[in-house]
């Protein structure tokens, strides 16, 4: 039984790690605005609370590392932290000018990992200690090094993902489109638009989803994302970069050819990029009659039943899944276990990469 000294140095030291990685590589970021931020992000972000931001984390993270080095038997957490926010400062913390205007270039997006981590973790970990589904699962489960990686690697590729998305509609669909029918679309109301896109792009993701489920070869790649034995926040960015871009590439071809306008379509985008990440969150909650309208954790939970299967394919709307005879969402119940049955996929972002290549990886 750790002491409560431990305890709490532990928990000052996993802080001032996460917020010192957080401030240096936002230090950075300033440093290297062309090559390290994302150009849309980079147009709206408010400086002044940036870099007060910044500056604050610094300050925290080097007290809390100290903290916790005093407090902890083992100092390599403490140490990390507090040196992470000594470096960022070296380097000029959050006063490092930057020249404008910064020009456009191929980049990681560096800024926006930070900046999805920083407040997607600022939801979900309270969330999940408080209401957790399972509240003695641990944040640091088995397997987060891996979801982290994922999450990584997706939110630096940021650039080639959004690229690969949008780029293909354009370039086999545009016969499909007809300017009246998109001049049509696009001048309805914008909370029309924002259900439509919702409505079209799950119809989509459902047919792509059972798809990858149904067929051997797709199956290889979206194991990868069945694999995570243990669902929280973090565990739905387990997604191999083949099952990304195939997805989010064919969900985007009816957006494109009906001509949705901007607004409710970057509107959608922010909405999935929000539900994707809580459909998998380990929390407790039931939503009433809400369950039935939009898809929850309990819903999407169900889907990576290791004993039940193929059920729940829809990421926003269950009646989707209830037209198709594939709804499944039992009173106040929750799956047993998480996973595939015999465990098929290794551990380790590098192995899950290459493993659907592998002549060995048996389709199944
Ligand atoms: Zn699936
Ligand atoms: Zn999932």
């Amino acid at each position: 039984m750790a002491s409560r000294a431990g305890v709490i140095g532990w928990a000052a030291g996993v802080l001032s790690t996460l917020l010192g990685a957080l401030a240096f590589g936002a230090v950075l970021c300033l440093w290297f605005p062309a090559v390290l931020t994302t150009p849309a992000l980079r147009d709206v972000y408010p400086m002044g609370l940036v870099r007060a931001t910044i500056k604050w984390a610094l300050g925290i993270a080097f007290v809390l590392g100290v903290l916790s080095v005093l407090l902890k038997r083992r100092k390599a957490l403490g140490l990390t932290g507090a040196g992470l926010a000594t470096l960022g400062t070296v380097l000029g913390g959050s006063q490092v000018a930057v020249a404008g205007p910064v020009a456009r270039s191929n980049h990681v997006g560096l800024d926006w990992f930070l900046l999805d981590l920083f407040l997607l973790s600022a939801i979900f970990v309270p969330l999940e200690i408080l209401f957790g589904r399972l509240r003695e699962q641990p944040i640091f489960r088995p397997g987060w090094r891996t979801d982290l990686w994922h999450f990584g690697v997706s939110h630096l590729l940021v650039q080639v993902t959004v690229l690969l998305t949008m780029a293909p509609a354009a370039l086999f669909f545009r016969w499909a489109t007809a300017p009246e029918l998109q001049a049509f679309v696009a001048r309805q109301p914008y909370a029309l638009q924002f259900v439509g896109v919702l409505v079209v792009a799950d119809l989509t993701q459902y047919t792509v989803h059972r798809l990858f489920h149904e067929l051997p070869w797709l199956w290889r790649f979206h194991q990868i994302h069945h694999s995570s034995r243990h669902m929280d926040w973090l565990a739905g960015s387990r997604l191999h970069l083949v099952d990304i871009v195939v997805t989010r590439g064919l969900t985007f071809v009816p957006i494109y050819v009906l001509g949705f306008a901007a607004a409710p379509t970057y509107a959608y985008l922010l909405f999935v990029s929000f539900q994707a990440v809580m459909i998998h969150a380990n929390v407790g909650w039931r939503f009433g009659l809400l369950r039935y309208l939009l898809a929850t954790p309990q819903y999407h939970h169900w889907h990576h039943s290791a004993d039940v299967i193929d059920v729940n394919f829809a990421v926003h709307l269950p009646v989707i899944d209830w037209l198709f005879g594939t709804f499944h969402l039992p009173d106040g119940r929750w799956p047993a276990t998480y996973g595939i049955r015999g465990d098929p996929v290794p551990d380790g972002y590098w192995a899950q990469l290459a493993l659907p290549f592998r002549r060995s990886s048996a389709p199944g």
